[in-house]
């Protein structure tokens, strides 16, 4: 099957190599097919195609910007008309419930329509001019752009990172996380179809430390985009300054908190601070996993959380459920590792607690109580199905314990009394801040995080600047033409 191979220069080619990787079904642990391995010759073969598809007088690079825009459309299209498809592929790869797959088919459908209508809104800006001269700059795009995704969100982590990109008339080389590399060669194929001219995106499946590692080193790269742990993307920020300076964007992990005051409805806080930490299996990087809630609600909203812990029905992803397995055996055993951890530190297991059954990597939804700052559970990003609540006081106390990490990627905040949202928007440093709410994450606004969660941002007008340059254009006018 071609969409098992490397999608270069809309070819489907073996990697040179001819090495294969296992893809596994996280729900039963078995090998749903082998996919080219790409490593560095390929990604070598995949940069030169993207350099030469970036060339000035390449079809995309002389391509009217409102073409490149209907391109895009075609492209939601065609992930619409799929959306089936493509959501069933992902629950194989990846675990989450195929309802939540095709939400998201649907959403990535949405980022690239928005960013279809920015490609032919690209403006520069006039200078007012001193003297004898008039300036004005013009908007390029960054260049080749090496892209790397993790496993968590495949299909819209593609498209946040694709769409703002062909807007902006850049080429790319994408590795998507050798967990979950089907959708990404499905929506390759879909790339071709809409009728994007070779080497635009090319699409190279592969481990980290090889393929991934070759494409943040090399030369002919111009930007690096990259989701994933704060560790990698260290890393990362280190290798794209080694050769040549290239523009980095990093989306990392977190630790974030939401808040819960005593104002709150107990029964609607707990609903939301539950999505918050356990959407998509826990595997999220914005998850609201430090639940505080104020003394005057904490008994009636941790016996609430536990109950609906409780209740979440786990199980075969392809049947109407709110939680799938883990997405490997790595991850399983670091998440019961951590629920093993919070036991011990002393926190109060409420719901959960372990494993579920004994095939595939399913983990009961847990939530501790009584959880304290110091404690690992509190501290450490778990990316599992794991929520722990701790008691606040006062306003300022839980800001300074809310503010008190690494990490700034979100934090969510439930209160009927604007003051307190409003203060608690202002005072936490975190790239996102959702009022009554959680996860509300759309095309139009920006995301990103705040000290080790990240930098730069996407989405919103903010995800399209990160892939332009700003040129100066200024020209000498004499003071009085000679005509
Ligand atoms: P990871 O950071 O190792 O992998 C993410 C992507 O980076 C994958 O495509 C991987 O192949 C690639 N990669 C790994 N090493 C690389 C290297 N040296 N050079 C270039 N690319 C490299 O994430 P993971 O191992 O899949 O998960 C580990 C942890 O990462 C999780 O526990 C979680 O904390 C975090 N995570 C965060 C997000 C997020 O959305 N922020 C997503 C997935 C995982």
């Amino acid at each position: 099957m071609k969409q098992l191979l490397l999608f270069i220069n809309n070819d489907w080619v073996d990697a040179v190599s001819k090495k294969t990787f296992p893809t596994i079904n996280p729900q039963d642990e078995s090998v749903i097919a082998q996919v080219a391995e790409g490593d560095k010759a390929d990604i070598d073969l995949a940069v030169a195609a993207a350099k030469k598809a970036f060339y000035r007088y390449s079809s995309w690079r002389t391509m009217d910007a409102s073409q490149r825009g209907l391109l895009m459309l075609k492209l939601a299209e065609l992930l619409e008309a799929q959306s089936r498809y493509l959501a069933e592929l992902e629950t194989l790869d990846c675990g989450k419930p195929v309802k939540q797959s095709e939400e998201e088919v649907y959403f990535s459908a949405s980022v690239l329509r928005y960013y279809a209508g920015k490609a032919d809104k690209i403006l520069g800006n006039t200078i007012p001019a001193d003297g004898e001269v008039l300036s004005f700059t013009l908007k390029d795009p960054v260049g080749v752009c090496g892209q790397i995704i993790p496993w968590n969100y495949p299909i819209p982590m593609m498209v946040w990172k694709i769409a703002p990109a062909l807007a902006a008339g850049c080429t790319i080389v994408l590795k998507p996380a050798e967990q979950t590399p089907l959708t990404a060669l499905a929506v390759a194929a879909l790339i071709k179809e809409a009728g994007f001219p070779p080497g635009v995106v090319n699409v190279v499946p592969g481990y980290g430390p090889t393929a991934g590692a070759a494409l943040t080193h090399h030369p002919d790269v111009d930007k690096v985009a990259f989701t994933g742990s704060t560790e990698v993307g260290r890393i990362i920020l280190g290798a794209a300054s080694a050769v040549n300076l290239k523009r980095v964007t990093l989306e990392l992990g977190g630790k974030s908190p939401l808040v819960v005051f005593n104002d709150a409805d107990v029964e609607k806080a707990a609903q939301i601070a539950h999505a918050a930490a356990f959407a998509n299996a826990g595997q999220c990087c914005c998850a609201g996993t430090r639940t505080y809630v104020q003394s005057g609600i904490y008994d009636q909203f941790v016996k609430k959380a536990a109950e609906i812990a409780q209740k979440r029905s786990v199980g075969n992803p392809f049947d109407d459920v709110q939680q799938g397995p883990q997405i490997d055996k790595d991850m399983y055993t670091k998440v019961l590792n951590y629920i093993t951890a919070g036991k011990e530190g002393g926190a109060k297991c409420i719901a959960g607690g372990d494993k579920l059954g004994d095939k595939g990597y399913f983990i009961k939804p847990t939530v501790f109580a009584d959880v304290q700052d110091n404690m690992k559970i509190a501290r450490e990003e778990i990316f599992g199905p794991v929520q722990s609540i701790l008691k606040f006081e006062t306003f300022d106390e839980v800001v300074d314990r809310a503010n008190d990490t690494n990490y700034g990627l979100a934090a969510g905040v439930i209160t009927n009394d604007v003051v307190t949202a409003l203060s608690f928007a202002k005072q936490v440093r975190a790239g996102s801040i959702w009022i009554n709410t959680y996860d509300h994450v759309t095309s139009q606004t920006p995301f990103g995080g705040f000290k080790d969660s990240g930098l730069g941002r996407e989405l919103g007008e903010d995800g399209i600047n990160q892939y332009l340059e700003t040129k100066t254009v200024t020209l000498a006018l004499p003071k009085k033409p000679q005509i």
